[in-house]
């Protein structure tokens, strides 16, 4: 049907009955409706920048008909999508640049590394376009909690001795009537096996230490080595390591089993994306201005290859320039926007990653987190390589206050520091950590901050917390001609699968957009009729 339309009345009609039909719905839809492939024939759009907001809006806006230049000031693909190899350099404002030596098949996520099954959005790009994946091993029960004394906790018996006295204390408080008002008798006969069973309880509901927490001793060959649990770890001590919430990291939705990862590094998805685009990215395109009038858009840039300066007019711009980034670029936005884009607020974030012989392996730990607190929070092993002679490991991924904090030390310190916290999980392997690399992304040019915080200092709100404030509706919807994308603008902003949203519902605005205009863009067929 709407192939007719648009037959009789060229672009914007088949635009405006995709939106009487209700097809361009809220700006932030998450997901991007079937249009037809002509519908953006003779129609120009200018993308800033290459992270995956911007290659899957310039991707989309191709397979549907519209010319598109995208255009990206570094000189690769992939935005926070970073996956730094041998060679490779990081340059962070105030700092010397770092320069990667890694051993051959070695390489560091320096941004996102982990991919949920439920981000559908994201593994289907990677799917469409044979970019391979592998299992992100992001929780390990080999692992450790460690508190503030520095006594470690393994995962595994911190979790099911957990269990095991919470499931005894309920079962008590169930026989003891604790529990008559808020579970029917039935409820009450049917906990009490449950938790028997959940907790590995004994007798009249006692938790005296499970093989699920690790064995005292091993089972072997023949009678004389039967295996044996431990005795518990108990509920005091679980309860004062500091580290102990995050035994429930593991069930946090975004982090659940089974996570992926894109076989090579995370920037595979967008340089797959990129392969796939008519038009291949412009890098080394630094865009300097951007101004709109009524009829288009025209976007200056410097070829920072050649120092050239080049300008191209185009009749949209779809900008997912990061917010801190774009509040220095001399635009026309409207009043109230550019003052929206200069009060968005950027996090820290920070990654310190090492190479090492696999000593975590001698110590039943293959991929997964150990959580420490502090600046540096946890470390994070390699999912990849296993058994191999070495492998990356990160000392440091820490974000929030405890980020800010460790971003502002030298990086000696940062190093020290991440280096430090290895060693305290590891004694005597501290030291095997070699070719060591920083990123606050704060300091990071062409980014200056992973992700923003809508609300700074609201208390309570964290990562996942639904994002709702003027600014952030006022982002959300088209300046003009220039329409925003990013993960900053979704509910998800520190994951990938938030810029992809973002992109789709860009296109869609575009394409509503052009329905606005059916007036003046209406194909010269339909004028003529
Ligand atoms: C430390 C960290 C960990 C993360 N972990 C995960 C994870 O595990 N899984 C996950 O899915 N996501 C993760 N994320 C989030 C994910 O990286 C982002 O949500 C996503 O990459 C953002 O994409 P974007 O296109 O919105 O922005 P960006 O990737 O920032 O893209 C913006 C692009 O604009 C370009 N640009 C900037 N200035 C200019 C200019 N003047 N001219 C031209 N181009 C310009 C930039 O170079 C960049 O390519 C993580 C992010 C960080 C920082």
């Amino acid at each position: 049907m709407l192939h007719h339309i648009g037959a009789a009345g060229g672009v914007a009609a088949v635009a405006g009955a995709m939106q009487s039909m209700g097809w361009f719905g809220a700006a932030h839809a998450a997901t991007l409706e079937p249009m037809p492939g002509n519908l953006g024939n003779g129609r120009s759009v200018i993308v800033l920048g290459a992270g995956f907001a911007g290659l899957v809006a310039a991707y989309e806006l191709e397979q549907r008909g519209f010319s598109v230049t995208l255009l990206e000031a570094r000189g690769r693909v992939g935005g926070k999508a970073w996956t730094v190899r041998d060679g490779d350099t990081i340059k962070m404002q105030g700092e010397a640049d770092q320069v990667a030596r890694f051993s051959e098949g070695l390489y560091f996520n320096a941004g996102p590394a982990r991919l949920p099954s439920f981000h559908q959005g994201v593994l289907g790009y990677a799917k469409r376009f044979g970019v391979p994946l592998e299992v992100e091993v992001n929780s390990s029960r080999s692992a450790y909690l460690v508190g503030k004394n520095g006594r470690k906790l393994r995962m595994r018996t911190a979790i099911n001795d957990m269990r095991g006295h919470v499931s005894e204390l309920l079962a008590k408080a169930v026989n003891q009537g604790a529990l008559d008002q808020a579970l029917s008798v039935d409820e009450k006969a049917q906990l009490l096996p449950f938790l028997k069973a959940y907790g590995d309880l004994e007798g009249e509901y006692e938790f005296k230490g499970t093989t699920r927490s690790g064995l005292r001793t091993s089972p072997g060959a023949g009678v004389s080595s039967f295996e044996t649990a431990g005795a518990p770890v108990p509920l005091s001590e679980l309860l004062a390591n500091e580290q102990i919430a995050m035994m429930g990291f593991e069930d946090n939705l975004y982090m659940q089993a089974t996570m992926f990862q894109p076989v090579g590094g995370m920037d595979q998805i967008s340089v797959g994306i990129e392969r796939n685009l008519q038009q291949r990215a412009v890098l080394n395109a630094d865009v300097r201005r951007i101004r709109q009038s009524a009829s288009g858009v025209d976007i200056a840039y410097i070829d920072t290859g050649t120092g050239t300066a080049r300008t191209l007019k185009a009749d949209y711009c779809v900008c997912t320039i990061p917010f801190p980034v774009l509040a220095g670029i001399d635009a026309n936005f409207s009043k109230p926007v550019a003052s929206a884009i200069a009060g968005v607020v950027y996090e820290d974030s920070n990654k310190v990653a090492f190479e090492a012989p696999r000593f975590w392996e001698q110590d039943q730990i293959y991929g997964g987190l150990t959580f420490v607190g502090g600046e540096t929070s946890l470390i994070w092993y390699p999912s990849w390589g296993l058994h191999g002679e070495r492998g990356m490991i990160l000392g440091c991924y820490s974000s929030g206050p405890p980020g800010k904090a460790f971003a502002q030390r030298p990086l000696t310190e940062q190093i020290a520091m991440a280096r430090a916290a290895i060693e305290s999980v590891h004694p005597g392997h501290g030291d095997e950590c070699s070719a060591p690399l920083v990123v606050n992304w704060r300091k990071v040019p062409y980014s200056l901050g992973p992700w923003p915080n809508w609300t700074p200092g609201a208390r309570g709100r964290g990562e996942h917390a639904a994002t709702d404030t003027p600014a952030f509706r006022l982002l959300n919807q088209p300046d003009g001609r220039i329409v925003f994308a990013s993960a900053a603008l979704s509910q998800t902003p520190g994951w990938q699968e938030g810029a992809l949203a973002s992109a789709h519902a860009s296109v869609a605005a575009i394409v509503r957009q052009m329905a606005e205009r059916s007036v003046t863009e209406r194909s010269p067929r339909a004028a003529a009729a």
